[in-house]
């Protein structure tokens, strides 16, 4: 009889899965978020694939064919942040270009308050879905006379359908009751007057789950009054950027909060957080939320019990209130929280 071979991902078989290092504090936090997802027992086969500074630098091009053969033979990546060069110079984003090289189009941020983290507000639960393809970020910008520029607002009814169902799956999936759509359509009445319309179409066939509009404006008013009363909100592409900031500082800032870039094929999981170059190479960054993104990745392929210890040790390392990076008022390092975790697991 011929040996039936084992798909990965199976009880036994490492699931193999990118890691992109990433710039700034991206090799320490993944790093860390390596080491403990090893440590809760988290059976992955790490293809380490350079991106960003690093590949532009080694290899001429931001993004390598050998980085992109390797997500599309793994479909899911753990990603640290790379840098964007601000202005004209350099290479355009490689977070936008590998969200569109593999129709991510789905940016998914959950927000909680966390055990032991004081902030202003308790009972914090919210999840940001943000449309991570066109908008602003369609690239498509020119000067039409000196001193005048054009940057072009793209906004499709596919993509707006596409995030609004995604949004309403997610609710009925994560049993969630309410969905707000952000938007500026007072102003912006065609691009934005449009995402609304394809989002209350989809609204409709949801009866089950509560619809309702805000103005980004007022949005960020409510979000820092209220922010219990918000459930999923659902953002087009730049203001799901600025309002998923906005929502970090809720919970203990950028630190602790993950997200997941997620397609219909392909899945990238990574901190809301930038390369934060003011403390690169310090020991100094949180690792929750890269680890935390590790934990979304676990779920997604199907690892819930190391997925479910990680988030039981976090909130047993917050409470102890002992090791804790600067940014959450403690004095520990990067690699000092990654090994209490694993200490605690
Ligand atoms: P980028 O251009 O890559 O987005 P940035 O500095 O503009 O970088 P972030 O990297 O998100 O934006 O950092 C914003 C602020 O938050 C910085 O002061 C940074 O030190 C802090 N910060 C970000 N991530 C962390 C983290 N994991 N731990 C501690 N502080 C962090």
């Amino acid at each position: 009889m011929k040996a039936r071979r084992r798909p990965a991902g199976r009880r036994g078989a490492p699931r193999p899965a990118t890691l992109i290092p990433g710039d700034g504090i991206g090799p320490e936090v993944t790093d860390a978020a390596v080491r403990v997802i090893a440590a809760a027992g988290g059976r992955i086969a790490w293809d380490v694939q350079i991106a960003g500074k690093a590949a532009f630098e080694k290899v001429g091009t931001a993004i390598p064919d050998a980085l992109v053969a390797s997500i599309r033979r793994t479909r899911v990546g753990l990603k640290g942040p790379l840098e964007t060069q601000i202005g004209r110079v350099g290479y355009r984003s490689v977070n936008v270009a590998l969200r569109k090289t593999f129709d991510l189009y789905a940016n998914v941020r959950p927000i909680k308050s966390l055990p032991g983290v004081r902030t202003a507000f308790s009972g914090v639960d919210l999840i940001v879905v943000r449309e991570n393809t066109e908008d602003l970020y369609s690239g498509i910008e020119h000067q039409i006379a000196p001193g005048v520029v054009e940057s072009v607002k793209v906004i499709t009814a596919r993509a707006s359908r596409r995030i609004a169902r995604f949004a309403f799956d997610l609710a009925r999936r994560e049993k969630r009751r309410k969905i707000v759509a952000i938007h500026k359509a007072n102003i912006m009445k065609l691009s934005d007057g449009l995402f609304l319309s394809c989002a209350r179409e989809v609204a409709k066939k949801h009866p089950r789950t509560r619809y309702g509009e805000l103005i980004v404006d007022n949005a960020c008013l409510q979000l820092v009054r209220r922010p219990q009363d918000f459930d999923v909100l659902l953002l087009e592409n730049l203001y799901g950027d600025i309002v998923s900031d906005l929502c970090a500082g809720l919970v203990g800032g950028l630190g602790v909060v993950p997200g997941a870039n997620l397609g219909t094929r392909y899945a990238i999981f990574e901190a809301v957080h930038g390369t934060a170059p003011d403390i690169a190479g310090k020991n100094m960054a949180n690792p929750l939320a890269a680890i935390l993104s590790g934990v979304m990745l676990l779920r997604h392929v199907g690892q819930r019990r190391p997925a479910d210890r990680i988030d039981r040790a976090v909130t047993r390392l917050l409470r102890e209130r002992r090791t804790r990076t600067r940014d959450l008022g403690g004095t520990a390092t990067t690699s000092a929280v990654a090994d209490r975790l694993i200490a605690l697991l």
